[in-house]
């Protein structure tokens, strides 16, 4: 019997559909199997990358541990520097504090600072805007801005910017400008100086005592409650909660043309000094939760810092030369410089606010650009010694700046007060620019120094360009190089 070539033909095509079919059953398996696969590993992937942290300090970039429900500050095992803060109910307490931090202030900007008396019934009033205001018209406009900033302008900001915040994560959709702001929070606690001019405005006051009679306003009591409130909000601030409530952008393609040349570097592990968020990124790229460009390191440190430190240097020679202010008192008096300034605080028997402004004026600043100069030293001749040292010198020398803008506040609260004639006045001088600068620049470049640096030079940290995963095996039990938890 012959076979029909019809049904030969029919079998075969039913062979090969049959063949298809379990390839492709095999194929889809494989496939699906393979995606399974790869999704476990991107989910291990992302949880490893959510519980990496770089310490800000030594640059070590570490996993974290557990949560311990015991402790509330975790610390990196190297250098102690804190990673963590864990605060309770963060977003509740920082949006009490800063509102009512925001209502103090609008307070005290509303009511009277201070008033002061003098022979014959001449009666003087300040509130917290006639400072700057005093100083702009006598000529002194930069000095006027300086207060004007440090005292309301960055204040009002920090705490808009805590309150907003806490309301938009809320909302989960957080404007660009609001990320960047919360960013430079820490930049904006460091410039917000509330707490430096309350100080500032009492030394004023306890000299103006001598001559006149003076009584304390409203406002300075409502700033002080703002300054407590804006301490309260540092201290209930868990910036890991405010940022994990963020939504992350979508991933950008490495062929965006937005990205800057430099990106076209191998990308490497970094943790954002915005949000702290580690990720595998080329330099300069945008970190995709809080939007900032990340660099492994700050830019140009050594130049940059050198050159502050430089400019800072040759001010303080006109800054202590030069009179900071001139006091009449009855006809009398004349210009004085920040010491003549001690030196009369002491003679009038205030011994420890002469102290006070001797240490803040003079010694903090010599120590700051000491301190920086030694430490640029140190990275440039690849030291290896003192590396805890080192680093807690930095910190020292970061916290204190601020706290040299004492004599400036002292300045303008006199200036905007004492205006009596010849019974009494007080005029800024030159010297006080040239000291504001000082302050400014010494802030600035402690503000640019990048303490990972010190790590780096003694070959503690792993190169730059290295883009190995970062294998810190931290969060095992017994794990001696892990961060560890304490309770504050
Ligand atoms: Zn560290
Ligand atoms: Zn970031």
């Amino acid at each position: 019997m012959s076979e029909r070539p019809g049904h030969s033909y029919k079998c075969a095509t039913a062979v090969r559909s049959l063949e298809k079919g379990a390839l492709r059953h095999l194929l889809c398996r494989r496939f699906i199997a393979m995606l399974t696969a790869l999704e476990r590993q991107a989910s291990i992937s992302s949880q490893t990358r959510q519980s990496l942290s770089e310490c800000h300090d030594c640059g070590l970039i570490q996993r974290l541990p557990r949560a311990d429900e015991q402790a509330s500050v975790l610390v990196c095992q190297r250098c102690g520097a804190t990673l963590r803060q864990v605060r309770a109910s963060s977003l509740a307490l920082c949006t009490i504090c800063a509102t009512s931090g925001l209502v103090l202030f609008v307070l005290a900007l509303s009511l009277p600072a201070v008033s002061v008396w003098m022979q014959g019934g001449r009666y003087g009033r300040s509130d917290l805007l006639t400072g700057p205001a005093r100083l702009r018209q006598s000529g002194f406009w930069e000095l006027g801005l300086a207060t004007l900033a440090t005292l309301i302008v960055l204040p009002l900001l920090k705490l808009v910017t805590v309150l907003t915040m806490a309301i938009c994560v809320r909302a989960g959709r957080v404007p660009r400008v609001l990320k960047a702001c919360f960013a430079a929070l820490p930049t904006l606690t460091e410039w917000a100086m509330v707490d430096v001019f309350l100080l500032g405005a009492m030394i004023a006051l306890f000299r103006l005592k001598v001559w006149m009679v003076v009584s304390f306003g409203p406002a300075l009591f409502a700033l002080g409650g703002s300054a407590l409130c804006s301490i309260a909000v540092d201290a209930a601030l868990d910036r890991f909660v405010f940022w994990r409530l963020v939504p992350l952008r979508a991933p950008v393609p490495e062929a965006e043309p937005s990205l800057p040349a430099q990106t076209s570097s191998p990308a490497t592990w970094f943790g954002c000094s915005g949000c702290g968020r580690v990720a595998r990124l080329p330099e300069g790229a945008e970190c995709r939760r809080c939007e900032c460009r990340v660099h492994a390191r700050k830019p140009n440190m050594m130049q940059r810092t050198t050159a502050l430190i430089a400019a800072a240097a040759l001010l303080a020679i006109p800054a202590n030369l030069l009179p900071v202010m001139s006091i009449t008192k009855l006809g009398r008096g004349g210009p004085s410089t920040i010491l003549g300034g001690t030196v009369e605080l002491a003679q009038a028997g205030l011994w420890g606010l002469a102290g006070l402004v001797l240490v803040a004026s003079v010694c903090v600043p010599v120590f700051k650009l000491g301190a920086l100069s030694y430490l640029l030293l140190s990275i440039r001749r690849g030291s290896r010694a003192g590396l805890l040292f080192r680093t807690r010198l930095y910190r020292v020398v970061a916290l204190i700046g601020r706290w040299s803008m004492i004599d400036i506040f002292a300045t303008m609260m006199l200036v905007a007060l004492a205006r009596f004639g010849w019974l009494g006045s007080v005029r800024p001088g030159l010297g006080a620019t040239a000291f504001c600068g000082v302050v400014a620049l010494t802030m600035w470049a402690s503000k640019s120094f990048d303490p990972r640096l010190i790590w780096d030079a003694a070959g503690l940290n792993p190169p730059l360009e290295s883009t190995a995963e970062p294998l810190n095996p931290g969060g095992e039990a017994g794990d001696t190089d892990a961060p560890r938890w304490v309770t504050a």
